[in-house]
């Protein structure tokens, strides 16, 4: 997709942001006064995720600062001190977090843990009288979703999931076109997401601390893609999982695909895999027509082609630096965030259905 004018594709982005958010009903009390005031983040667990990508998309923001950390390792803590110029009063560990209670430093906290960390991180942040941006997947079971969103709501914090893609200048554009119909109503979409795991200790492939494999880390991608072009949840499920290697993959899947069926009759073919290169793409197949993304859901490079030979390549974007800037913003201005816990929750929901479904062989009906 061409845009001629900034102003045509300001337009065009904004009516396809708008036009995908999903705004939960959460609202909160603003810290302090002043809307140009920069948020403060505390990235709670100091990882890939938070050493490569956050930390340095925070130093893009507009209404963002790196204000603390939550790490429990006290040399990453001097490192991260002496790199970002974090005072020590701004640095905690998991053990001591709701002395950020008393931090007026401190608005926002990201919890970039190992998944089924996320809510006893969450949780703390929120009970320290923090907001949270809590990264995909929420959690590993609906139920400890609903205790964060429970937890923030009792706090009255706001509570955000870390959907970087609801940013995404392509992907937003994809969801107009389908919510659009531009090409008629989408029957079909596939959509993958998968990559080769290295390290056979990490804690992806441990079920405790992930909650399963691929689908939980990123399948999630494909999911999310199959819900918002369609701006339907799913109505029923199917899936079928593999394992090659025994060795590495004991407690999770390998590789998995699913099918789910939509509402309005639309079908959604997906796989995730922590065992192939080359996945990360969808298409959408509609009476006219088509568009896909490959890359669709990587940090860069994202663009697609549309059945009439356009190109979709809208400028790129620092995805994380988007998303926090745009949760600052719903603090600052008191607004619902477009990705709320209740958007990271409906997903676990349909994941845990789609392990049912594996584990069962029958199809299993999200209704
Ligand atoms: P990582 O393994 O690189 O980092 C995890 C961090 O958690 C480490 O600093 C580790 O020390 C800390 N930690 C705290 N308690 C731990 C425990 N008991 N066991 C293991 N580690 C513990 O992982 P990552 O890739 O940074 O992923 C962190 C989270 O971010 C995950 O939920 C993941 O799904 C998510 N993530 C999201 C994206 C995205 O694009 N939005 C990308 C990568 C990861």
């Amino acid at each position: 997709m061409k845009f001629h004018t900034r102003r045509e594709f300001i337009k065009t982005t904004a009516l396809a942001a708008a036009s995908m958010s999903l705004a939960g009903p959460l609202a909160s009390r603003v810290r302090a006064a002043g809307p140009d005031r920069k948020i403060g983040f505390a990235l709670a667990g100091l990882g890939r995720l938070s050493t490569y990508q956050l930390a340095p998309a925070l130093q893009k923001t507009a209404h963002c600062r790196l204000a603390g950390i939550v790490t429990g390792h006290p040399a990453k803590a001097e490192q991260w001190k002496a790199e970002y110029q974090i005072p020590d009063r701004n640095i905690y560990n998991y053990d001591n977090m709701e002395k950020m209670a008393d931090n007026p430093d401190i608005d926002v906290v990201y919890v970039v843990t190992p998944n089924a960390l996320h809510a006893e991180h969450s949780i703390k942040a929120a009970r320290a009288g923090k907001h949270v941006l809590c990264e995909k997947p929420m959690e590993v079971s609906v139920e400890k979703c609903r205790q964060i969103i429970d937890a923030c709501k009792q706090a009255g914090r706001q509570l955000a999931i870390g959907y970087r893609l609801h940013f995404e200048p392509n992907n937003l554009e994809c969801a107009r076109l389908a919510r659009e119909k531009v090409f008629g109503d989408v029957k079909i979409i596939e959509a993958s997401f998968g990559f080769p795991i290295g390290d056979p200790t990490q804690w992806r492939l441990n079920r405790a601390l992930a909650g399963g494999g691929p689908l939980m880390d990123v399948g999630i991608y494909a999911l999310q893609a199959t819900r918002y072009l369609m701006g339907e949840e799913p109505a029923e499920v199917s899936a079928m999982t593999t394992v090659t290697d025994p060795v590495k993959f004991k407690e999770v899947e390998e590789s998995i695909v699913w099918q789910a069926k939509f509402p309005g009759g639309a079908l959604a073919y997906c796989n995730a895999t922590y065992g192939a290169q080359g996945l990360s793409r969808f298409t959408a197949c509609a009476e006219k027509g088509w568009f896909k993304l490959d890359p669709a859901f990587n940090y860069g490079g994202i663009h697609g082609v549309r059945s009439d030979k356009q190109e979709i390549r809208l400028p790129a974007i620092d995805q994380f630096a988007a998303e926090m800037d745009d949760f600052a913003q719903c603090i600052l201005n008191n607004q619902p965030t477009r990705v709320p816990g209740e958007e990271g929750l409906r997903d676990v929901k349909i994941m845990m259905a789609i392990y049912e479904a594996a584990h069962t062989g029958k199809t299993v009906s999200l209704a």
